[in-house]
C-alpha cells in the first residue's frame, strides 16, 4: 500500500516568527490519525533559516520536516551552500530536488540533481524529486518525453534500493503558482504514465509501492478531485500552503 503524502513547500515565504506560528498550527490540529510519519506523510518545507526553529517548536515525530533544496557536494568550501547532512542534522527527513524553479532559474541540470538526489539518500532522508513540462512542451505534445527524460536522467540511474526511497512530484511547470492546475484527466494520465515507466524500468511491485504526488496550483478547492485519481497520492503544494486553515482542507481531501 502506497504512503498518501501532502507536501507544502513555503518557498522564499514566512519569516521565524510567522513559520513557526504556522508549522505550530498545522500540526495542533492534525487529526491523529495523520500524525503518523509512517502512514500518511505531511510534510513542510520551510525556508532554510526557519528549519531549526520549527524543528524546536513542533513535534517532528508528528510531520516529516523537509528542506526546499540542498548542496550537490557532500561538504567543503561551497560557500552559500548547505549539505545534506546538515539538514538531516537539524531533524529533516526530505528534500525536495528538481523543483522546476531551481531547474529554470539556477540552472540546475539533471546531472547536478543526481548529486543532490544521491545525497540526500546518502544521509538516510527522502528525495521529493519533482519533474514536469513547461507549456510549449504540452503544447507540442513532448510532455511524455520529456517527463521520460528527466526520469531517466536522474532518478532511473539509481539502484533498486535506492529507488524504494524516493518520492516524485509531477508538476506541470504551466500550472505552477499560475492559478491553472491539471485537469483530473490530465493528473492521471501522466501519473498513469510515471507509474507504468517505473513498473518497466523497476517492476511492478516498486511501481505500486511509490507516491506519486501532484503539483501545481492544487488548493483547498479542487484537491478532492485531484485526488480522487487512482494514481494521484497526494501533492506538492505551494501558494494553498501558506494559510495553515487551507492547507489542512487539503490534507483532509483524501
Ligand atoms: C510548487 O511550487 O511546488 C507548487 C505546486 O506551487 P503552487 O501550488 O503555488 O502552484
Amino acid at each position: 500500500m502506497r504512503k498518501k503524502i501532502v507536501a507544502g513547500n513555503w518557498k522564499m515565504n514566512t519569516d521565524i516568527e510567522s513559520g513557526v506560528s504556522l508549522a505550530k498550527n498545522i500540526v495542533s490540529n492534525l487529526a491523529n490519525e495523520l500524525c503518523d510519519c509512517e502512514k500518511i506523510g505531511v510534510a513542510i518545507a520551510p525556508p532554510f533559516t526557519q528549519l531549526y526553529a520549527v524543528a524546536q517548536a513542533v513535534d517532528i515525530e508528528k510531520i516529516c520536516l523537509t528542506a526546499q533544496n540542498c548542496a550537490a557536494e557532500a561538504k567543503g568550501a561551497y560557500t552559500g551552500e548547505v549539505s545534506a547532512q546538515m539538514l538531516k542534522a537539524i531533524g529533516c527527513r526530505a528534500v525536495i530536488i528538481g523543483h522546476s524553479e531551481r531547474r529554470a532559474y539556477y540552472n540546475e541540470t539533471n546531472e547536478i540533481l543526481f548529486k543532490k538526489v544521491k545525497l540526500v539518500l546518502e544521509n538516510g532522508m527522502k528525495p521529493i524529486f519533482c519533474c514536469g513540462e513547461i507549456l510549449a512542451e504540452r503544447n507540442e505534445n513532448k510532455h511524455f518525453q520529456v517527463i521520460k527524460n528527466q526520469l531517466d536522467e536522474v532518478i532511473f540511474k539509481l539502484s533498486y534500493e535506492d529507488f524504494n526511497n524516493i518520492i516524485i512530484a509531477y508538476e506541470p511547470v504551466w500550472a505552477i503558482g499560475t492559478g491553472l492546475n491539471a485537469t483530473q484527466e490530465q493528473a492521471q494520465e501522466i501519473h498513469a504514465y510515471i507509474r507504468s515507466l517505473i513498473a518497466e524500468k523497476y517492476g511492478n511491485e516498486m511501481a505500486e509501492n511509490r507516491s506519486i504526488l501532484y503539483g501545481g496550483s492544487c488548493n483547498a478547492a479542487n484537491a478532492k478531485d485531484l485526488f480522487a485519481n487512482k494514481d494521484v497520492d497526494g501533492g506538492l503544494i505551494g501558494g494553498a500552503s501558506l494559510k495553515a486553515e487551507d492547507f489542512l482542507k487539503i490534507i483532509n481531501s483524501f
